[in-house]
């Protein structure tokens, strides 16, 4: 998918993205040119936490655009083992980031919300509107509060002092370079990694809960494009959702990943462990429309496609992944 208008020259632009080696920052940087006009930090170069860092970074590259991408994420179980460490460290970074870059005039900043962050008791479809109206899920209420924040931080500088900070919500993601640890990633990388080892072990694999959810998945190579035209198209308020709103069942995932692995073992599901909300379908009606007045088509890969290519990156990666 193709979505760039042209409106920046990323050649020239002076473009600074936090979390840039995590899932979205590698298919981000894949897509632009590596030129010393885009910076690409990660926890390494600055911890976010750490105001007086973030501050003297951001005075220090002085960019035109952020795309703020880092973020302490994890998949159900992390989220709810580690509630505190989830609410503050995104905060704080959140904080840090948006301050500094209002603190030093940068043009427009992108950041990233989650349709995880939605009410639980909400009405599906998501829509941009209900992200404040009700209590989140329990198990993962502490990120999900940290970045609904990001909303009102972004809005809050919006109205105060005029700053284009924007926020875009996709849905699940997934793609290569994602983070791969056995009991704190999300479900398509945890899911990943349990087929091949098994598949190396000779031995059944066992997955979380009964494999009845639904959930809508986006590949990362898209979520990248998606970033870059909402960082030249979208100047709105409001958050806006994203992503491809096709909706696949758990077990299906499990059932292609299975066969882009060639594992043919079969596959136990361990109904004891937590399996997440049973669906959250979001509407992308606004993006959509944002996407058509600049004449411009969504055209997703296939969960199909987008595995298949996770898959095979992975066995050519492998163990040389994040989480190992
Ligand atoms: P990711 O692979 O975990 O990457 C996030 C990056 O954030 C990491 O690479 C990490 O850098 C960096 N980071 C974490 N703590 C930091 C700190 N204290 N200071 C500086 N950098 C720090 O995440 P992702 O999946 O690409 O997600 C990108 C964004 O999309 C996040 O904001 C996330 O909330 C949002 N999102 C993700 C999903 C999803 O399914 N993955 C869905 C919806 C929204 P190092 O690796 O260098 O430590």
């Amino acid at each position: 998918m193709e979505l760039s208008t042209g409106k920046i020259d990323y050649a020239a632009a002076r473009v600074l993205i936090t979390g840039a080696h995590g899932m979205v920052g590698s298919a981000l940087r894949e897509r632009l040119p590596s030129t010393s006009n885009i910076i690409c930090l990660s926890s390494s170069n600055v911890d976010l936490t750490n105001r007086y860092r973030t501050f003297e970074m951001i005075r220090f590259f002085k960019p035109q655009y952020v795309i703020h991408l880092a973020a302490k994420v994890g998949g159900v179980k992390a989220n709810s083992d580690f509630l505190a460490d989830f609410y503050t460290k995104n905060i704080c970074m959140n904080t840090n980031i948006l301050d500094a870059c209002h603190e030093s005039g940068v043009e427009k900043v992108v950041s990233m919300l989650s349709t995880c962050v939605y009410p639980d008791d909400a009405e599906y479809p998501l829509v941009e509107s209900a992200i404040h109206d009700g209590p989140p899920h329990p198990s993962n209420y502490a990120y999900a509060y940290a970045k609904r924040m990001i909303d009102i931080q972004s809005k809050a500088y919006r109205d105060q002092h005029g700053d284009n900070f924007v926020t875009i919500v996709p849905n699940n993601l997934y793609g290569a370079h994602d983070y791969f640890d056995l009991e704190n990633s999300h479900v398509i990388p945890g899911m990943i990694r349990k087929i091949h080892e098994a598949k190396l072990n000779g031995t059944k694999v066992t997955l979380w809960g009964d494999g009845s959810p639904l959930r809508e998945f986006t590949y990362s190579k898209d979520l990248a494009e998606i970033v870059l035209f909402v960082l030249e198209e979208y100047n709105g308020r409001e958050p806006i959702n994203v992503g491809c709103t096709d909706e696949y069942s758990i077990k299906e995932v499990a059932e292609l990943t299975a066969s882009y692995l060639e594992y043919d073992e079969g596959i136990e599901w361990d109904t004891s462990k937590p399996k997440g909300q049973y669906k959250k379908p979001s509407s992308n009606e606004n993006f959509c429309k944002v996407v058509n007045d600049a004449n411009k088509t969504l055209e997703y890969a296939t969960l199909a496609d987008g595995l298949k290519e996770m898959c095979q990156w992975f066995q050519a990666a492998y163990p040389n992944i994040r989480g190992y």
